[in-house]
């Protein structure tokens, strides 16, 4: 590793982000099991594999917000493969951050949007709630600040609104992959979306992310 590029610790080679709680800081709502295979087994595969992936690529010298948008759209199988492992790692960092121990309860500024956007909180989390609940199989819930309003918005698999719709800023995600809730819930991912909803969600996190 060159100098200039240990300098620049955005680019590869990527580490596991460290949590900015303890992983026994969720439960009940998620259990330290949970966290404990999802971040330390899960979310550090797709950190691995994407270093692996990249070395010796033009995309070693990137960020991982540009190798998500340069890989959005390849056609070929590596590339694929670069874009599912770099989105992962992305959204899980997102994901991890859209977590508060003490979270739960909206700043006055997004109360006023959910207010406008939704009609109120318990609106905003039954329409949440339904899109975690329909993304089929693998994916993510969004919330989203797009033309001056929230709004929602599922991506299957590694995807998010970089690669899927870069006209809507994600602030806030929900992971809706098996492995988020299924220790904890079994098949109940709408349980799973309804306490992380009342009890976790970051919102600092969210209101920072309105720019
Ligand atoms: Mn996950």
């Amino acid at each position: 590793m060159t100098a200039a590029r240990a300098q620049k610790p955005s680019h590869a080679p990527f580490t596991l982000m460290k949590l900015p709680y303890e992983a026994s800081a969720l439960a009940p709502v998620i259990s330290d099991e949970t966290v404990g295979f999802h971040h330390g087994k899960h979310h550090k595969t797709y950190v691995d594999t994407l270093n692996k992936l990249i070395a010796g690529t033009e995309f070693e010298g990137q960020s991982l917000e540009e190798i998500v948008k340069a890989t959005a759209k390849a056609q070929d199988a590596k590339t694929k493969k670069i874009f599912n492992n770099a989105g992962q790692v992305w959204n899980h960092d997102f994901f991890w951050n859209s977590l508060d121990p003490k979270g739960g309860k909206p700043s006055a500024k997004m109360k006023e949007l959910i207010e406008s956007g939704f009609g109120g909180f318990e609106e905003f989390k039954k329409k949440l709630t339904e899109t975690g609940v329909t993304q089929f199989g693998s994916g993510w819930a969004w919330l989203v600040f797009e033309n001056g309003k929230l709004g929602l918005e599922k991506t299957p698999n590694a995807e998010n609104m970089l690669s899927a719709k870069p006209g809507a800023k994600a602030l806030l995600t929900i992971d809706v992959w098996e492995h988020a809730y299924y220790l904890d819930y079994q098949n109940k991912r709408p349980d799973f979306l309804g306490a992380v909803i009342d009890k976790l969600l970051n919102w600092r996190f969210a209101e920072a992310n309105l720019g």
